[in-house]
């Protein structure tokens, strides 16, 4: 990384991409399970992205690290060719952190685009990770709130989200001030009332701008908890019933019995050793 200027680390996932509602057809190619349907938001995703860093850029941000986030196809979605030529690219899996791999304090701002909402919230194919719930230290923590979580003990704030109505508003209750663009309103799981892409792209490019200025008057704070943290995980109730997967976490290094059935403590003073316990835990669900 270079040292001087401002650098943008963007997440990219496509749940919360414009237009997205179904996942089993949308969120994955034909080879996983899905159809051609997702070829079609590949393109979309890269296009928002390249929204993002048009905008951050023309608030004065000089380089961008573009983290691939979406697991249902082993974080291979952007398409490489079609990326803003000033990005570089992190795809493939399997890697550390899974959504935070390479973050460091040398970033300046955290953005995410195409971000869902939690675990057992009304948002369009709302989940996190492998979890049913997440918190630290008590707190309520989506799969953005994670990656503010790693980010924030790094000194880096998350200054803009996008997604659909539900991620945008628990994630500004859950970080307090930052950029937000909603895409789309949820009706159900499986259905939204959509802003069209051609639409989303210069929202997306105003609200980069906004959160790059921002954040250099310093209008956003890091998310930080109170050491140690007390990470507490119920994994999903499907995989509750799934022995293997219930017992190659339960197994995991630093993993304590969280007093019921499925449910996880783990005690730690290092953020980036929580997001390497996800990896773990993304490791045995996907089992790539
Ligand atoms: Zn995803």
């Amino acid at each position: 990384m270079q040292r001087t200027g401002f650098s943008v680390y963007i997440i990219a996932d496509m749940e919360g991409l414009s237009g997205v509602v179904r996942n089993q057809t949308e969120m994955r190619p034909v080879a996983r399970g899905g159809s051609e349907e997702h070829e079609r938001f590949r393109e979309i995703l890269t296009r928002e992205v390249n929204a993002v860093i048009a905008g951050a850029r023309a608030a004065g941000a000089t380089q961008f690290i573009v983290n691939d986030g979406h697991g249902g196809t082993l974080f291979r979605n952007i398409l490489p060719e079609q990326l803003d030529p000033d990005a570089i690219l992190i795809r493939g899996y399997p890697k550390p952190i899974v959504m935070s791999t390479g973050m460091n304090p040398m970033v300046d701002a955290l953005m995410i685009v195409g971000a869902h909402a939690n675990a057992g919230t009304a948002g369009v194919i709302a989940h996190s990770f492998a979890f049913d719930s997440f918190t630290v230290n008590g707190t309520v923590l989506n799969e953005t709130g994670i990656a503010a979580f790693i980010g924030g003990e790094m000194g880096v704030p998350m200054v803009l989200a996008s997604g659909d109505d539900v991620l945008t508003a628990e994630t500004q209750a859950m970080l307090g001030p930052l950029e937000v663009v909603t895409v789309k309103r949820v009706v159900s799981r499986a259905a939204a009332i959509t802003i069209p892409p051609a639409r989303v792209y210069p929202m997306l490019r105003d609200a980069a701008a906004r959160a790059v200025r921002r954040t250099r008057a310093g209008e956003f704070k890091p998310l930080t908890f109170q050491k140690p943290y007390r990470v507490r995980f119920c994994l999903r109730a499907s995989f509750t019933r799934d022995d293997w997967v219930r017992t190659t976490v339960s197994r995991l290094s630093g993993v304590q019995d969280g007093g019921a059935p499925g449910c996880f403590l783990y005690v730690t003073d290092s953020a980036e050793a929580v997001g390497n316990l996800l990896n773990e835990v993304e490791w045995t669900v996907l089992k790539p």
